[in-house]
């Protein structure tokens, strides 16, 4: 095997946009058939948009086809298998039960899980693109990898460490639940040279190094990490806090089950993350929030993401649109690998109605943080009155970088200004303040300040 080579497959990875398109039509027409006579669930919403299988014949008759599946239609038919047919699979299985060999569950940690399913060709599926995700962040064969997702149930867990090992690298599951004195004895045994783990665990991990393990984590010598579950990578002030600390490569990788895959790259500028697995789902697609209707592809465009897996087995997701916002870039990536490239921006809860114009915090962040080092990369968005529709200009809170006076701080307020009506269509109230002096926390949510 070719260790020097820049993809795990490097004729699926990079194909043509065009015969990338060509491949996903034939998939979704044969995937279309076979839900519709496997599955009453989905041949009931075709027959509801008034279509049947041989009637798409193009990308947009299969875009024009409205949404099948929302997160609480999902979890309702979930629960309807549960209690008639005796799993959790959901009313979408489609095939036997006793083909369904692995489970895993969404992160979720309120309400009900989502369960996903997978046949035998679905785990392959699963290793196949997490392969390429691995490849691309630079592990090999013959290395080792310290495994810090949660293991129980989640679909980082177990379905990671199983694609790893399919590859041929020593995996170390030894799980975020296990607790950082544990963590560190594995990681001091095993020498790893990447670790898998959420950004606040390895964050949460360099806080405890001196007194779990009597040392900093830049000595466990891991060069690589790579991260997923939670937003981080993509900022600029946490991932240059995690690099330093651990002396590692940090990178975001979105995906898992249903073919999806997606991992961010080289460049030194978070560049959102790069599609891996088009020949498996499209995880790009994206309708208008409020009114479910397909937003052009275009680069930059924001939308809600609706998933197609077409060539998964177990209780494929059709038309899916789930909560979360997405942004797509469709140019080129300065870095030079190809496909289109996606950010997570946050759940549609987070969305904001600013004279009409729909305002994603995540995406004002982002655009924030384009203006390292003149400013840190923390804001807050102050809001007067509760969400989604509030009271005009936003006001916006941007600490100033270290090493800007406050002349230039005025100055660069009038570039981020015009940058944000430009790119975001609304005009804000900048309010520069001292670097440092807004708090840390970079979870969900914490973007914003509430003043009402
Ligand atoms: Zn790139």
């Amino acid at each position: 095997m070719n260790e020097q080579r820049q993809f795990w497959n490097e004729e699926v990875e990079t194909r043509s946009e065009d015969m990338v398109q060509a491949i996903q039509l034939q998939k979704i027409q044969k995937q279309l058939k076979r839900v519709y006579e496997s599955t009453p669930y989905y041949r009931d919403r075709m027959e509801r948009a008034g279509a049947a299988p041989e009637d798409i014949k193009s990308w947009d008759d299969f875009r024009n086809l409205p949404i099948f599946l929302s997160t609480d239609e999902y979890k309702d038919q979930q629960e309807r298998s549960h209690q008639e047919d005796g799993h959790p699979f959901g009313k979408i299985l489609g095939l036997p039960l006793d083909q369904v060999l692995a489970v895993s569950s969404t992160s979720g940690t309120t309400g009900t899980p989502t369960i996903c399913a997978y046949t035998a060709k679905d785990i392959e599926t699963t290793n196949e693109v997490l392969a390429r995700a691995y490849w691309r962040i630079g592990i090999r064969p013959g290395d080792t990898v310290l495994h810090g997702f949660g293991l129980s149930m989640w679909v980082a867990g177990i379905p990671f460490v199983r694609a790893l090992e399919a590859m041929g690298v020593r995996a170390y599951p030894v799980g975020a639940e296990s607790g950082s004195e544990r963590f560190f004895t594995f990681a001091r045994l095993a020498r790893p040279t990447t670790l898998l783990c959420t950004p606040s665990f390895a964050e949460y991990l360099i806080e405890k190094a001196p007194e779990a393990a009597g040392m900093e984590v830049a000595e466990l010598g891991v060069k690589k990490i790579m991260c997923a579950g939670e937003p981080g990578v993509g900022l600029a002030a946490v991932r240059a806090k995690i690099e330093t600390a651990w002396g590692a490569r940090l990178y975001d990788f979105a995906g898992g089950p249903w073919g999806i895959s997606s991992v961010s790259c080289e460049h030194q500028d978070y560049q959102g993350m790069h599609l891996m697995s088009e020949d498996y789902c499209i995880a790009y697609d994206i309708v208008d929030p409020d009114t479910k209707q397909p937003i052009a592809i275009t680069d930059g465009a924001i939308g809600t993401v609706v998933t197609t897996a077409f060539d998964w087995q177990a209780a494929p997701p059709i038309k899916f649109a789930n909560n979360d916002l997405i942004q797509i870039s469709t140019e080129p990536c300065p870095c030079g690998l190809p496909g289109k490239r996606k950010k997570i921006l946050g759940r549609i809860d987070d969305l904001l109605i600013v004279k009409g114009v729909n305002v994603y915090p995540a995406a004002v962040r982002d655009l924030i943080n384009g203006f390292v080092p003149g400013v840190t990369g923390q804001i807050r968005i102050v809001l007067t009155t509760a969400p989604p529709r509030v009271s005009a200009p936003l006001h916006i809170k941007i600490e100033r970088g270290y090493e800007l006076s406050e002349n230039g701080a005025e100055e660069l307020g009038r570039k981020i200004e015009k940058s944000i009506q430009d790119r975001l269509s609304f005009s804000p109230r900048l309010e520069f303040v001292e670097p440092g002096s807004l708090s840390r926390s970079v979870l969900k949510g914490k973007l914003i300040e509430k003043d009402y």
